[in-house]
């Protein structure tokens, strides 16, 4: 594989072009033309000799859609292919305020949820800070926005991968995506969800990036947690609360929880009871999730009746909680999903029967 020009920051243009034998201004025509989600071959403001030793070095299109699905909500889910053939995806959900895109931050997994099909086939391969950018600049061209009105307006690291496993290129993601003068998405409008990997979650507090931290919770004790979340055997609530806390001191944001309701595994008054005792009167809340069921794995979801039900339980003990619509469900709409099944296929098995695809 080659280089990913989108990995760098503007700064980082500016020094190219000049290594290159090139005008510093160079770098604002190469830029812009970048988040305009353009290919380099497609630039059409800088010299051919430019582009071809451009092309030498760095991928013309890191990012390219392969397939996208649209929900009968009008979800649209992306399936990516990168430079060196491997797949990820995306969501795109449009909301009244404008456009939230959900990116991948590796390509599978190493944490290994039991609800979760990203970890499937394990870890492959970290993203380069490029390739997450770019799964946005792509989206954005191709729902006509520009970099002075962008198509997305929001961001959620929620996609396949870990974000806080891939950290040095998600925080340079996270810098070059809130940059001035580039695609400049607030940090307000972006969050981070992580399965609690505690120590990065300090880092994060110390890089000055004010987005919305995200902890996937899923259970109120260690052992119920355990037996979903691989990762809670090395990291307890506990500490995980204390990094929360940590957070909220360093940036004044609060935090979020996402809590996937499972049958049989965290949806009775027990664990509605533990969720208030830890949570109550932190500056937090709570969003509960309907399992999308993942067909590779016996976890199942619970009804709408049910979810409700749980969320009464949790907002009389005075928690602050929303159900969050199921979206997408018929398109495959959680992480890994898409790509689960699109492997599946191409190892012959029966495609999800449930997508419904628009083509490209
Ligand atoms: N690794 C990160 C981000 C990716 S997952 C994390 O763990 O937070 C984004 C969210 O979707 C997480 O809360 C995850 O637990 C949840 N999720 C994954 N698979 C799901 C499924 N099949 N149904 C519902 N939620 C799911």
């Amino acid at each position: 594989m080659k280089e990913i020009l989108q990995d760098l920051s503007f700064a980082q243009l500016q020094e190219l072009m000049l290594s290159m034998g090139e005008q510093k201004f160079r770098a604002v025509q190469l830029y812009r033309g970048l988040l305009r989600g353009a290919r380099i071959s497609e630039l059409s403001d800088i010299s051919k000799s430019l582009k071809e030793r451009l092309l030498d070095r760095f991928e013309d299109e890191p990012v390219k859609v392969r397939e996208v699905f649209t929900s009968s909500d009008g979800t649209e889910k992306y399936l990516f292919e990168l430079s060196d053939g491997n797949l990820i995806e995306g969501v795109l959900m449009s909301y009244k305020y404008g456009k939230t895109q959900c990116v991948s931050t590796q390509v599978g997994c190493r944490m290994n949820c039991a609800f979760c099909a990203s970890g499937l086939n394990g870890l492959i391969r970290n993203l380069t800070s490029g390739e997450i950018l770019s799964q946005i600049l792509v989206i954005n061209a191709r729902h006509g926005g520009t970099i002075e009105k962008r198509a997305v307006t929001n961001v959620v690291l929620m996609g396949s991968g870990e974000p806080l496993d891939n950290y040095e290129n998600t925080v340079q993601f996270l810098k070059n995506v809130t940059a001035e003068g580039g695609i400049c998405i607030s940090a307000r409008n972006i969050s981070l969800s992580t399965c609690g990997i505690v120590p990065k979650m300090y880092d994060l507090a110390e890089e000055g990036i004010p987005l919305n931290l995200t902890v996937s919770l899923h259970a109120a004790d260690d052992a119920a947690r355990a037996r979903i979340m691989p990762v809670a055997k090395a990291y307890s609530i506990a500490e995980i609360l204390k990094a929360c806390e940590n957070y909220f001191d360093k940036t004044g944001r609060r935090y979020i929880f996402e809590y996937s309701l499972i049958e049989g595994e965290n949806t009775g008054k027990e664990q509605a009871d533990k969720l208030i005792s830890l949570l109550k009167g932190r500056p937090c809340h709570v969003n509960l999730i309907r399992l999308n069921a993942v067909k590779e794995k016996k976890l199942r979801g619970i009804s709408e009746k049910e979810a409700y039900r749980f969320l009464g339980m949790l907002e009389k003990g005075g928690l602050s909680a929303t159900l969050r619509r199921q979206i997408g469900a018929d398109i495959g709409g959680a992480c890994g999903q898409l790509r689960a099944g699109y492997l599946a296929q191409t190892q012959g098995q029966e495609k999800e029967k449930e997508a419904n695809p628009q083509g490209q």
